[in-house]
């Protein structure tokens, strides 16, 4: 997306100069009301980055993604395929809590997707997974459908990407969790495949 150049260093990148771009962001508005930034946590050589909408909450005041109830689901996700989350790195589309925890508006994401992509480009995991409809949108199409097209393989920028459903929707719709185990048995083949 042509939006991501506009956050592209000068020269190469490295997570230092990164960390210090990003680090006292104000871009959006989401900047004035968030307590801390939520850059993002994992391994940074991960084959597998989880990508999701934006912090909430307890994101917002710890200052790290997915640690509030969902992040626990996600957890649980995870040791399903005998993964943990220091092996993968999870990262948000937004780095500041919208507020109400509401969608990132378009203008935000604009604003915010940009480090993200830096990160990407630093981590450069072999596998991407979107978590929710909003991220999904983002990298994937613009009317992507997360009901009808969760657990389908996609390529984003020469990568293998899929999306899956946003452990808080699985909180909130338990009926949902049958459908992202499944997703997630796709997800441990494809990460099996690459070391066939
Ligand atoms: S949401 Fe992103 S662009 Fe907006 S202030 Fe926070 S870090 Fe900056």
């Amino acid at each position: 997306m042509d939006f991501f150049k506009e956050n592209a260093p000068a020269g190469p990148d490295s997570w230092e100069k990164l960390l210090a771009d990003c680090g006292g962001c104000m871009k959006c508005e989401l900047g004035r009301t968030r307590h801390n930034l939520v850059f993002g946590v994992g391994s940074r050589t991960a084959d597998v980055m989880f990508i999701g909408e934006g912090p909430g909450e307890q994101e917002d005041l710890k200052g790290e993604p997915f640690v509030g109830p969902a992040g626990k689901l996600l957890d649980v996700m995870l040791e399903l395929i005998g993964l943990d989350r220091t092996q993968v790195y999870i990262a948000n589309i937004v780095k500041c809590r919208p507020p109400r925890n509401r969608d990132p508006l378009p203008d935000e994401q604009a604003a915010c997707i940009g480090w993200l992509e830096r990160q990407i480009d630093l981590v450069q995991p072999k596998i991407l997974v979107f978590l929710g409809r909003i991220a999904a949108m983002a990298f994937i199409k613009p009317d992507f459908r997360i009901t009808k097209e969760h657990g389908q393989w996609f390529d984003v920028q020469g990568r293998r990407a899929m999306a899956m459903y946003h452990p808080s929707a699985l909180l909130r719709d338990p009926s949902k969790r049958p459908e992202t185990f499944v997703d997630m048995k796709t997800l441990r083949q494809e990460i099996d495949s690459l070391y066939d």
